[in-house]
């Protein structure tokens, strides 16, 4: 337990373990684009983002980027996670999942995560996925999916980033520039 501690002090050994573990937990997960692709480009494409787009360099933000779809969409636990990398990690993949997935016993955990310093790195993670989702849906919209439905997730995803508007304005500027794009 040490040794694994001491190592996330590391930032390439905690990439490294996030981009596994995130590839281990999607692995029979596509998209929903028209060629299904691995879920696990969706991931590291918001690592990316927050890299390349935000020349973000807070390396547990790039690894909870990474984590960020594995309590909502794989039977990954928060305590797995905190495990793995840390109670900080946890709390960041926590703030950034979709309340309706969050098991009762962790909703409490939730509000601590909220008050702590995890929200700003939280925030950004939020923005990437934001900025990615609809980036994916100019260039490859789901089969099936009308102008309408389209049209509203693009003002779904305003409305998140609207909330979290004064996170980072670079980041904010590509979500207006891709957001542009609505259909
Ligand atoms: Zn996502």
């Amino acid at each position: 337990m040490d040794s694994k501690l001491s190592a996330t002090n590391d930032p390439t050994d905690l990439i490294l373990r996030a981009v596994a573990f995130a590839a281990h937990k999607h692995r029979d997960q596509r998209r929903k684009d028209k060629g299904a692709s691995p879920y696990i480009n969706h991931p590291i494409q918001l690592a990316k983002v927050l890299w390349e787009d935000g020349e973000v360099r807070d390396p547990e933000v790039i690894a909870a980027a990474l984590l960020h779809d594995t309590l909502e969409d794989t039977e990954t636990t928060w305590m797995e996670l905190r495990g793995e990398f840390g109670e900080d990690i946890a709390d960041v993949v926590l703030e950034v999942t979709d309340t309706q997935w969050i098991k009762k016993e962790l909703r409490k955990r939730l509000q601590v995560a909220r008050a702590r310093h995890s929200s700003e790195q939280a925030k950004l993670v939020k923005l990437a996925d934001k900025i990615c989702n609809l980036r994916d849906m100019s260039a490859h919209p789901p089969a099936g999916w009308g102008l309408e439905r389209k049209q509203q997730y693009f003002d779904w995803a305003r409305e998140v980033v609207d909330r979290l508007r004064g996170t980072h304005a670079e980041l904010e500027r590509k979500f207006d520039e891709v957001y542009a794009l609505k259909p």
